[in-house]
């Protein structure tokens, strides 16, 4: 029974032998089903022990809130950023000083919202590792520096925001530490944000910033509370976690809104198909996760640092645990009917934010070894038996890929590898019954993001 269901390899015929060889390299060949193994190390290469060992240290700053003290070596955002910096040049060394580091901040006046009740240094650390063919595209992994208690003007208190969000912080100063090791051709942001909790700051200084410096923002992965598995809602998984990203861009247009009644997209948005590529990354490498597509902006009525990106027209979404506790974030640590209040470090758990980082790795090494995503990808085909895709040419793509799905499906379920051109037509599929998209393919068969089809064309 079991050399029936674990049969050996000299069980194969060499014929079998010989089928099963011709179908691999027919797969290679074609483009379809490659995983880099690169993939499998980075997950491997994220340590459990060094995310806790900078939770801890995170967490052991007393408080990191925005308007905290900024003089002291132990206490307050100031310590906390300058460690966060020291991080970063630390394992810049260790690459040959591969990562340019550096603080980007604003001055955010007394009065500008309720929760700045001083002046203050709004202070982003950010670390960028160059890539060779396109320096000036980036996609960006974010952790908030920041931390809070129940009243958010306390800057006082003890706040360890252990999981909110020390896990995002240590997850992206891991996924520098793993990622460094290699290269890549798309660049690369790692970024520790502040003023979150104050009314969204950092990211607002940061999504200005990265205007005025001209950087083509590919997107990026907000971290925002990694490490929690037991919800309030009672359940407990490792395993699941939420994607949430909004339906279109804030930024488009009114024509562009007009057109989508006639040509579809209503959940077809940059951040959207980012979320997509995300899903698909996990699903591929890490199968025993259990990525959790979230069609919204964020949770209802709640705020994290991807919104400052998305309503500056980029692509972001938002990574998290999928089970949260309320007990344990934005509060006073204190026991209260028996129930223990207050951000701690025993709620987290650290193979759980671990994990999470890993997805982040995987996903930012993915997006930075493929090509940029087509631009200008056209659709055509109404009243016609065949859909019909141009696109302009990539630089450093060996072939594009076309996807599409059923209007109601979530996830890019159909795709053919075309090769490299510039157009095609999907013979019998009929275009008022499916979505497109395209994507561009590397040379190691990396993919970019699906770019879902910007105009039509009529032949
Ligand atoms: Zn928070």
């Amino acid at each position: 029974m079991l050399s029936y269901l674990y049969p050996d390899s000299n069980c194969i015929s060499p014929l079998m032998k010989k089928t099963i060889y011709l179908l691999l390299s027919l797969a290679s060949l074609s483009g379809f089903s490659q995983v880099d193994t690169r993939l499998y190390d980075i997950i491997n290469n994220v340590s459990e022990e060094r995310i806790k060992t900078d939770i801890t240290k995170l967490a052991g700053f007393g408080t990191r809130h925005t308007l905290s003290d900024t003089l002291s070596d132990t206490r307050g955002i100031g310590a906390a950023r300058r460690w966060i910096k020291n991080e970063f040049d630390k394992i810049s060394q260790e690459c040959g000083n591969c990562l340019e580091v550096f603080y980007q901040k604003d001055f955010v006046k007394k009065g500008t919202g309720a929760r700045i009740v001083k002046d203050v240094w709004v202070v982003n650390v950010v670390a960028i590792q160059r890539g060779k063919s396109n320096p000036n595209s980036f996609i960006i992994m974010s952790g908030d520096i920041d931390s809070r208690v129940s009243d958010p003007n306390d800057y006082t208190s003890d706040s360890p925001g252990a999981n909110d969000n020390a896990s995002g912080m240590a997850g992206a100063i891991e996924a520098a530490r793993v990622l460094s090791q290699f290269e890549f051709e798309n660049s690369i942001m790692y970024v520790g944000l502040s003023g979150e909790e104050q009314g969204l700051f950092g990211g607002k200084g940061l999504a200005a910033y990265a205007k005025e410096q001209g950087w083509e923002i590919i997107g990026i992965l907000n971290n925002d509370m990694i490490g929690n598995i037991k919800g309030v809602d009672g359940v407990i998984s490792n395993r699941d976690f939420r994607i949430f990203s909004e339906p279109v861009p804030p930024t488009e247009s009114e024509e562009t809104r007009r057109a989508r009644r006639f040509y579809g997209g209503e959940v077809d948005g940059i951040s959207r198909q980012l979320a997509r590529y995300v899903h698909k990354t996990t699903k591929t490498y890490m199968p025993e996760m259990n990525p959790i597509l979230v069609y919204r902006l964020d949770r209802f009525a709640r705020g994290g640092h991807h919104r400052p990106f998305n309503d500056a027209g980029f692509a972001g979404i938002r990574i998290m645990e999928a089970h949260e506790n309320y007990t344990q974030q934005h509060q006073d640590i204190r026991i209260e009917n028996g129930i223990e209040y207050g951000d701690v470090l025993k709620h987290v758990n650290f193979k759980y934010a671990t994990k999470l980082t890993a997805v982040n790795a995987i996903n930012l090494g993915s997006i930075a070894w493929a090509p940029v995503s087509p631009d200008n990808v056209q659709i055509g085909g109404a009243v016609q038996p065949s859909a019909k895709l141009k696109w302009a040419p990539v630089p450093g793509a060996k072939g594009y890929k076309i996807y599409w799905r059923d209007t109601t499906s979530p996830t890019w379920d159909h795709s053919i590898y075309v090769g490299n051109v510039s157009e095609y037509t999907l013979n019998g599929i009929v275009i008022d019954n499916f979505l497109f998209g395209v994507a561009s393919v590397g040379e190691d068969g990396h993919e970019s993001i699906v770019a879902f089809p910007t105009s039509v064309f009529r032949d």
